[in-house]
């Protein structure tokens, strides 16, 4: 069976290198082949909540088509690392609209709360989606770390097609105190750990700045990313930087 192609789904336009950009970086190093798909990566036609407004200020993106000026980002992040990018078209959550307009996520609050039941067939979408990448290759995906809902609805979606998945740590999410254990959830898990050299973690942070409109979302500003990457790396390898990967126990 070729096993030569590495997929990660990234909810979002930073997921996958925030939380795999180490072990990307190997893998493309090692001439494997590695791409990344980012499930809610369109851009939105029509109006914008307040809260998607005040985000795309937040983010310096108001005068600009923000998911556009994101997927320019990925693009810079993950040639660095040598891995394809790949953009699906689904919409973030902020975005998101009932047939009559009402926002889905209108706040903070509503990123982290329940899926909405008008997600249902998007759901159902994405997982057919997901089913019809190519058989052979290796799925990552994430483990729903901070409970975001379009993280957790890629998890729901991955694991609806029964395929075999790797799930990883949503960074920076899985950085905060229990967060990892609250996503696992019911056993049995598996854990590796992927040692990083220090080419690949410097990599790994080098594409972390190309995501220059979310670096106030988490840190103070790029040393202050910097500094946290190499942190929690370490955390993970209990003194030896590395990224921690899950599978379910058969
Ligand atoms: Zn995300």
């Amino acid at each position: 069976m070729e096993t030569s192609l590495h997929l990660y789904l990234s909810p979002h336009l930073d997921d996958a290198v925030f939380s795999c950009g180490g072990r990307i970086a190997q893998e493309a190093r090692q001439g494997l082949r590695v791409w990344v798909v980012t499930v809610f990566a369109g851009s939105p036609v029509g109006p914008l909540s307040d809260y998607a407004q005040m985000l795309h200020a937040f983010w310096g993106l108001t005068e600009v088509d923000a998911p556009a000026a994101r997927r320019e980002e990925d693009r810079a992040a993950l040639a660095l690392l040598g891995a394809e990018p790949i953009h699906w078209e689904f919409l973030d959550c902020i975005y998101r609209r009932t047939p009559e307009g009402r926002f889905l996520y209108p706040n903070y609050d509503a990123l982290w709360g329940p899926i909405a039941e008008e997600d249902r067939v998007l759901g159902e979408e994405l997982a057919r989606r997901i089913g019809e990448l190519p058989p052979f290759a290796q799925l990552f995906v994430p483990l729903g770390a901070g409970r975001h809902v379009d993280h957790r609805l890629v998890r729901q979606a991955a694991e609806a097609t029964g395929r075999p998945l790797v799930y990883y740590e949503d960074y920076p999410y899985a950085g905060e105190a229990g967060r990892v254990v609250e996503a696992l959830g019911e056993g049995p898990w598996e854990s590796e750990r992927v040692w990083l050299d220090e080419e690949a973690l410097k990599a790994k942070v080098a594409a972390a700045r190309r995501y220059r409109s979310q670096i106030s979302s988490f840190w103070a500003d790029e040393a202050d990313l910097e500094a946290h990457f190499w942190a929690y790396a370490t955390e993970v390898g209990e003194g030896r930087p590395a990224e921690r990967y899950w599978y379910r126990r058969k």
